[in-house]
């Protein structure tokens, strides 16, 4: 699809989304730079991809006549969350190309399957998950071994942002969770301890020609991203150079075309930087990749662009180093929950502070509205702003 091309019948190339978080609100932006027109496919009214979007679509994620619509209305089509159905993917790839496809977004859904595939690819790619028990029926809780806890249990399916997921100690605890979970299908993972966390991020093309970012180190809070450093010296070398390997051998064995996002913990193991295993990945750009906006010459909303349309995918420089801050609404809230506006005068006052708020109106505890960027000429001055920020903002 041509930016800024139309068809005989004089349609103007349009990109559709499913979804209208803001992972669709930035994807939205760039594919408009580019000249493309835009749908966003979202049942909310107030979406924020649906408030930039030339045309929202404003059905069910599995609507067949929105489905029908979007492809109608667009000639290439991407998602911005995993948990769109993945029947309507395929519904979609029957009239228009879908990147990433309907198979890959099912693994990616599904904890146990995401973890299948980290296995299946692990002498390629060269790092395996950690230790881990499926739990679909009462007996393989029965047999999970007791060296797996304490665990985290974790729904397979609709987590995110540490939603479905509950920390357990003994046998007992584990039983009485995946009770509270509903007796649904989940894995247990061993709780390890971290000395980092990291993410990579990856654009595969319809070609197989494979690009990304270096890795970024992330630091959750409560389940949730809170920072990303993004800096040469954020990992050490020799493990950030395996996570990008693994992440490209990943991207390589699902046959993936678009933006996908692999997390890595690394593990506290006694040796000199950690043992590296890999956690999830998203099929989508990432909150961690948020720094490649204003930090890199090509973004991963870039590169989700130009991979659905069959563009070429440079490989991106990163021209300064980056810290972003999640800006969660806690940001909005004063400690009697009122809610009060943060003083972005002062904020954007300091030097290279890059503000993106997603268009959320109502702020709530653990909310994902926005997120600062800082880039800098240097490390140190990044990270001096970044405090001052952080300071300005808690
Ligand atoms: P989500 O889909 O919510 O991102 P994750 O599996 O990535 O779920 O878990 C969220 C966070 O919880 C991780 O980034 C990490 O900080 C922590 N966590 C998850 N699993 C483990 C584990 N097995 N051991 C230690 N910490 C973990
Ligand atoms: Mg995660």
């Amino acid at each position: 699809v041509l930016p800024g091309s139309a068809d005989a019948a004089g349609q103007r190339a349009t990109l559709g989304v499913m979804g209208g978080g803001q992972l669709g609100r930035m994807f939205v932006h760039a594919a408009q730079r580019l000249g493309y027109f835009t749908v966003v496919l979202d049942p909310d009214a107030q979406s924020p991809a649906g408030l930039v979007s030339h045309h929202h679509i404003q059905t069910d994620y599995g609507d067949p006549a929105g489905l029908a619509q979007l492809s109608q209305q667009c000639q290439a089509i991407t998602t911005e969350f995993e948990n769109v159905p993945a029947q309507a993917l395929q519904a979609l790839a029957q009239t228009r190309p879908v990147a990433p496809g309907a198979a890959v977004v099912g693994i990616a859904q599904n904890r146990i399957e995401e973890k299948a595939h980290f296995t299946a690819c692990a002498d390629v790619s060269g790092v395996s998950c950690g230790p881990y028990a499926v739990i679909e029926t009462p007996a393989q809780l029965q047999a999970v071994p007791a060296d797996l806890l304490p665990g985290i249990l974790k729904t397979a399916r609709l987590g995110y942002d540490g939603k479905g997921q509950v920390r357990v100690r003994t046998a007992a605890e584990l039983a009485a969770a995946w009770a509270g979970l509903g007796g649904v299908a989940c894995v247990l993972e061993k709780l390890l301890p971290l000395s980092a966390e990291c993410s990579v991020l990856v654009a595969r093309g319809w070609d197989g020609q494979v690009v990304g970012f270096a890795p970024q180190r992330n630091v959750h809070v409560d389940g949730i991203l809170a920072v990303t450093h993004a800096y040469e010296g954020n990992l050490p070398p020799a493990l950030a150079s395996r996570a990008r390997d693994a992440a490209v051998a990943i991207a390589q064995q699902l046959g993936y075309v678009g933006v996908l996002c692999v997390e890595f913990f690394v593990v506290d193991d006694g040796s000199a930087h950690g043992a590296l295993v890999v956690n999830e990945m998203a099929p989508r750009p990432h909150n961690s990749g948020h720094y490649t906006l204003d930090a890199c010459d090509v973004s991963q909303f870039d590169l989700q662009v130009r991979a659905m349309a069959g563009l070429p995918l440079p490989l991106p420089r990163q021209h300064s180093p980056a810290i972003m801050l999640n800006l969660l609404g806690e940001v909005w809230l004063d400690e009697h929950g009122q809610r009060r506006e943060p003083n972005w005068p002062a904020v954007l006052g300091l030097p290279g502070t890059h503000l993106h708020l997603y268009g959320k109106a109502q702020a709530r505890a653990g909310r994902k509205m926005g997120h600062l960027t800082i880039t800098g000429p240097d490390v140190v001055s990044v990270r001096t702003v970044a405090q001052r920020a952080a300071a300005l903002l808690g």
